[in-house]
C-alpha cells in the first residue's frame, strides 16, 4: 500500500472550510482503494498565525513541507493585514522556495453550470492557462524613494531571464502537445514592452521548433481578453507572463461560471520539490463561517493533485463525481445561484465516490 503524505494549509477565511472538504474527498477515494492511502499534516499558517507571531509562516516552514508528496492550500488573505504581506509571506514564499515555476489553470464549463456567455457552448470553452510563476512582473525587483515627498517615485521591475522563459515555454508546448488539439497561444505585449516581451517572443519561436506537431500563434494580451469572449473555441492552451496570466485566468474563471469552481496547480515540473494545489479564489471573508463556500474549486484542485501523483484513475473518478454533482442544481452553492451548503456538496461528492452496493 502506497502512503501519500499531504500537507494541508487552509490559511484564512473560507480556506478553513474548503480544505477540510478537500481532505474528505481524498479520504473517500482512499476508502475505495487498497493501493493507496493519504496521510495529512495540517499547518495553521496565515492571518491568525501572523497576529500571534508577526510572520505568516515560521522561518523553517519550508523544511516542514519539503518531503511531502504534495501541498493542498486554501487561501491567504485577511482584511486586517495588507495583501502584499499575506501574499509574499506565505503563498509566494512556498511557490518561490520550491521553484514552482509553472502555474497551471484549467478552465471548462462544467455540466449544469450557467456560464455568462450566451453564445458559447460548453464544448467551446476548454482551456488551460499556463502562468509563469517565478519571475516577470512579480519578481519583487524595484524600490520606492522619497516617500511622502513631491518627488516620490517607485518602480516594479519586470525581470525575465532566458532560463525562466525557456522553461515555461517548454512546459507550455509540452502541455499543449499532450492535449487533443495540440494548439498553443503565446500571449505577449511586445508591441509596447520592447525589451523583456520581445525576448519572450523570440524564445517562444525558438522553443516552437522543438514541437513541430504543435500549432501555435501569438496574441497581444489585450486582444486576448476580447478573443476569450468572442472566439473562445479558437483557444486551447495559453501561456502568459505572471501578471498577464493572473488577469486572464480570473477572466477565464468568470467566463466558466464562478470563481468558486476554478482550480490551479503550482508545479515544479522537475519534481525536486512538492507542488502545491489550490482553488484560485481568495479568502472571501464576506461569506466565511456560514457554510456558503463552494468547495468545487478545491475538489478540482485535488483532481490536479492526484494527476500530479500519477493517480490518474482516482483523478478521473473524482472529476466524474464533481461533474455529477454540478449537474444537479439542488447541489449548487449560492455563488452558482443555488442554496446548497459546503457540507452538502462535499457529502454528495463523497457519496458518489463510495463503492456501489
Ligand atoms: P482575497 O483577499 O483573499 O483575494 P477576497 O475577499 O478578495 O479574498 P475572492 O476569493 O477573491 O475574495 O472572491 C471575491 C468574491 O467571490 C468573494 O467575496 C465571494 O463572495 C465570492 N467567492 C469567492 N470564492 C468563493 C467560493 N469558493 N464560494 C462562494 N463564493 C466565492
Ligand atoms: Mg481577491
Amino acid at each position: 500500500m502506497k502512503t501519500y503524505s499531504i500537507a494541508t494549509i487552509p490559511g484564512d477565511g473560507i480556506g478553513k472550510e474548503v480544505i477540510p472538504a478537500g481532505q474528505a474527498v481524498l479520504q473517500a477515494l482512499a476508502a475505495t482503494s487498497d493501493r493507496y492511502r493519504f496521510e495529512f499534516e495540517n499547518f495553521d499558517w496565515g492571518g491568525d498565525y501572523y497576529r500571534q507571531h508577526g510572520v505568516m509562516m515560521p522561518a523553517n516552514g519550508l523544511d516542514a513541507l519539503r518531503h511531502k508528496d504534495a501541498i493542498l492550500f486554501g487561501s491567504a488573505g485577511d482584511p486586517q493585514i495588507p495583501d502584499h504581506i499575506t501574499l509574499w509571506g506565505l503563498r509566494l514564499k512556498i511557490c518561490q522556495g520550491f521553484d514552482q515555476y509553472a502555474n497551471v489553470r484549467p478552465t471548462r464549463i462544467l455540466p449544469g453550470i450557467d456560464a455568462p456567455l450566451k453564445r458559447c457552448r460548453a464544448e467551446d470553452l476548454n482551456w488551460v492557462i499556463v502562468r509563469e510563476n517565478s519571475e516577470g512582473e512579480y519578481s519583487g525587483v524595484g524600490g520606492r524613494v522619497h516617500q511622502g515627498h513631491p518627488i516620490e517615485a517607485a518602480t516594479d521591475v519586470t525581470m525575465m531571464t532566458r532560463v525562466g522563459v525557456e522553461r515555461i515555454m517548454r512546459f507550455a508546448f509540452r502541455l499543449a502537445q499532450s492535449r487533443p488539439r495540440k494548439l498553443l497561444t503565446v500571449v505577449t505585449k511586445s508591441n509596447a514592452q520592447r525589451h523583456a516581451m520581445v525576448m519572450w517572443d523570440e524564445i517562444a519561436a525558438q522553443v516552437a521548433t522543438e514541437f513541430p506537431d504543435v500549432r501555435w500563434d501569438k496574441e497581444i494580451v489585450d486582444a486576448c481578453t476580447a478573443r476569450m469572449v468572442n472566439r473562445p473555441a479558437s483557444l486551447d492552451t495559453l501561456v502568459a507572463t505572471n501578471l498577464h496570466a493572473d488577469i486572464l485566468s480570473d477572466l477565464a474563471a468568470a467566463l466558466a461560471g464562478s470563481l468558486g469552481i476554478a482550480p490551479t496547480g503550482n508545479i515544479d515540473p522537475e519534481r525536486r520539490y512538492p507542488s502545491m494545489f489550490e482553488p484560485i479564489h481568495g479568502s472571501a471573508f464576506d461569506i466565511m463561517g456560514q457554510g456558503l463556500a463552494n468547495p468545487v474549486g478545491t475538489f478540482w484542485s485535488v483532481v490536479m493533485l492526484l494527476e500530479h501523483l500519477g493517480e490518474f484513475d482516482a483523478a478521473q473518478r473524482l472529476m466524474a463525481a464533481i461533474e455529477h454533482v454540478t449537474a444537479n442544481p439542488a447541489l449548487h452553492t449560492r455563488d452558482l445561484g443555488g442554496q446548497a451548503k459546503t457540507e452538502a456538496v462535499t457529502q454528495a461528492v463523497c457519496a458518489q465516490l463510495a463503492p456501489r452496493r
